[in-house]
Order: C-alpha cells, then structure tokens, then sequence
C-alpha cells in the first residue's frame, strides 16, 4: 500500500507532532504543509499521533481514506 497524508488546513494547530515524528514528510510553520513522502507506517504513526486529527490519510491506489476512515 501507498498512503499519501493530507493536512486538514482548518483544524490543523500547528502542535508540530506530524513533523517529529516524519521529518521527511511533513514541516509545520503556521500549519503543517506535505513536504515529501515516507513509508505507510510513519505516515499512518504521524496521522494517529496529530492532537488535532487533521491528517488525512488515503491509499494511492483507489484514493480511499485510510485514516481516520
Ligand atoms: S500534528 Fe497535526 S495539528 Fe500538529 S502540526 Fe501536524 S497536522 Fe498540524
């Protein structure tokens, strides 16, 4: 699987969690921005850990919603 994170730009707080955990993947200045990709497991690690629940997590290969689901 492929999963592809997106930022929910409204409910995002900028708490910084998502950049901690996949440096590769997400920088946060007022909100969280995608930077890159990385694996399934530090995507689907940063969407669990955001405080906000403003990562959206889908699967690239028939763009349905992993997470939250
Ligand atoms: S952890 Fe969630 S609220 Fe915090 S910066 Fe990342 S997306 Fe935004």
């Amino acid at each position: 699987m492929t999963l592809t994170p997106h930022i929910d730009e409204l409910a995002c707080a900028a708490h910084g969690d998502c950049a901690l955990i996949a440096p590769d993947v997400f920088a946060v200045d007022d909100i969280a921005v995608v930077i890159g990709r990385g694996s399934d497991e530090q995507v689907l690690a940063a969407a669990r850990a955001c405080p906000a629940g403003a990562i959206i997590v889908t699967d690239d290969a028939n763009g349905e919603e992993v997470y939250p689901g």
